[in-house]
């Protein structure tokens, strides 16, 4: 194998993901499942991802405009597509795993600053490019196979920079070692009756002019592709006809890995990796895919949530329900209860009636949380099972500070600055948040559960670690004796008891609320053993 002598990457292999022809085309799932497939082979696989717009890191962006914010262990606020990365292989993502423009230039301009580029004309060839190569390096170490998706269309002005730092990163790691896999869409035109090659062909002409050549192409298309217009992309897009793809629309998404095996996808990347070729053991996927497909029952549970239309912003938590199900072979029915809807009370029981399970996740502001304390209320007095989740957790507290301790006027101070009774508060009144790096607990944090608990009973395990992402918490010293004696039970804290990490009620079928984010460590090979405990309550299993 022949390698470059400025890049010494031991064995790493590197895939790279572009899109052309326009976004959606769902090229972080096609990343994330060409991964499980490399994985499957029992190869050690990262993916990482590229963003090419200028916030340096998601977190402060609309979750309306880009879906849910993905945290990793070490607290990296992140694009939804590290989530995708994480529940379908088992290497997890840092904040070496996603890079922005913004990050990116952030770093060239510090450095510039400090010195570090002795009075050289800082430029983006090769300076910025020089950052983007080394966060790949990064992330590669003892990995056999980095897999690198590129936001973004080929074409946008501000991707350009990662695709020359690409097209050198292939030159250097040499034949053999890189490819680029192009996902492009090949509509299907009605008046013509026929699907249509040509935007495939302009997009690899684009990504050409860049010095840019696909290895293997992935061709998204609502019908199945004939060999014959595969033979022309081949043609055309100057690849062989082994390198064409047919990424077709798939039921499920976890169906994604085992339709591109069945097409061949990893074999051909394997063989153009030098990779050994034995196959890959994919007798989880395709036990999985058959839970999907024949659930033996169905539970129905409420999200009572703020913009609940939104529903990319709450990617981890709804697949982390249906990774339950699957789990439990039960088909997972999502109803989706606008909180601010509930917010008058006597409609609550009758948007609720058909459900089985509620749910409050999380979020910020106040705008819904009248509507929230209501569900919370109903699962309580209705003994329904009920998982409140981060801000769903602390409306849970509020609600049974205020309804059943009879502490009237309890909140948030998230929501009024002064109430009568601070049941939740800032992070700050906790913590020197210097301490912490921000106002913001974010990442992974040890939690220890007590015995016989829901938690306990769910994870069976007294010791747990889970992510974090809020600004408030529960007010300990003032609140936690008068809300034990109501009958509230704190039965997660942090080893040196410092925050509450989960509250609960033991005399109903299940009452959970957790100050952390489990949905962000499902898996669908792995689903998350509180949303196990909580579904599985909901179907009275
Ligand atoms: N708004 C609440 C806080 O900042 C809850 C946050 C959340 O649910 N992620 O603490």
């Amino acid at each position: 194998m022949t390698r470059a002598t400025t890049m010494d990457l031991g064995s790493t292999k590197f895939v790279f993901v572009t899109g052309g022809v326009l976004s959606s085309l769902g090229k972080g799932i096609a990343a994330a499942s060409l991964g499980a497939l490399l994985e499957a082979r029992g190869l050690k696989v990262t993916l990482m991802k590229m963003d090419p717009y200028l916030n340096v890191d998601p977190g402060t962006m609309s979750p309306f405009q880009h879906g849910e914010v993905f945290v990793t262990d070490d607290g990296a606020e992140t694009d939804l597509d590290l989530g995708h990365y994480e529940r379908f292989t088992s290497v997890p993502t840092t904040q070496n795993h996603t890079i922005t423009t913004g990050k990116v230039y952030n770093t060239v301009i510090q450095k510039e600053r400090r010195g570090d580029y002795l009075g050289k004309t800082v430029q983006v060839i090769p300076h910025i490019t020089d950052e983007i190569k080394s966060t790949i390096k990064k992330v590669a170490k003892d990995m056999d196979v980095v897999i690198v998706e590129i936001g973004g269309t080929v074409g946008d002005i501000e991707s350009q920079p990662f695709l020359e730092a690409i097209r050198q990163f292939k030159l250097e790691v040499g034949a053999g070692n890189a490819v680029n896999m192009h996902l492009t869409y090949v509509p299907f035109i009605k008046a013509a009756g026929e699907l249509k090659s040509k935007p495939t062909q302009h997009s690899v002409k684009e990504l050409r002019a860049l010095g840019l050549h696909p290895d293997v192409l992935l061709c998204r298309a609502e019908r199945e592709i004939p060999r014959d217009l595969k033979d022309k992309i081949a043609l055309f897009c100057s690849v062989t006809p082994d390198a064409v793809f047919a990424g077709e629309d798939a039921r499920s998404i976890y169906e994604v890995p085992l339709k591109l095996h069945a097409e061949g996808l990893d074999a051909k990347v394997a063989r153009l990796l030098n990779l050994v070729d034995d196959g890959p053991d994919l007798s989880k996927w395709h036990a999985l895919l058959d839970r999907i497909r024949n659930p033996k029952g169905s539970v129905r549970i409420a999200i009572v949530g703020k913009y609940v239309e939104f529903k990319e912003s709450y990617k981890s938590l709804t697949e982390a329900l249906h990774h339950a199900g699957y789990g439990l072979g039960v088909s997972v029915d999502l109803k989706w209860v606008e909180a601010e809807e509930l917010e008058h009370g006597e409609g609550t029981a009758a948007q609720l009636a058909d459900c089985q399970g509620i749910l409050v996740p999380g979020g910020f502001g106040v705008r819904g949380t009248r509507g929230m304390i209501e569900s919370i209320r109903h699962a309580r007095e209705k003994k329904v099972p009920f998982f409140g989740i981060c801000l769903g957790m602390q409306m849970a507290s509020v609600e049974f500070a205020r309804n059943v301790a009879l502490l009237e006027g309890a909140d948030s101070t998230e929501f009024d600055d002064n109430p009568r009774h601070r049941v939740i508060f800032k992070l700050r009144e906790l913590v020197d948040v210097e301490e912490l790096g921000g106002t913001m607990r974010l990442g992974a944090y040890p939690c220890l559960l007590e015995e016989d608990s829901f938690a306990h009973r769910a994870y069976g395990s007294t010791e747990i670690s889970e992510r974090h992402r809020h600004r408030y918490e529960f007010n300990q010293a003032e609140y936690r004796p008068r809300l034990e004696e109501a009958g509230l039970a704190f039965t997660g804290l942090s080893p040196d008891g410092t925050f509450v990490e989960i509250v609960e009620i033991p005399d109903h079928p299940f009452f959970l609320g957790c100050q952390f984010h489990p949905e962000f460590k499902s898996k669908p090979l792995a689903p998350h053993p509180l949303f196990t405990a909580f579904v599985k309550a909901s179907a009275g299993l």
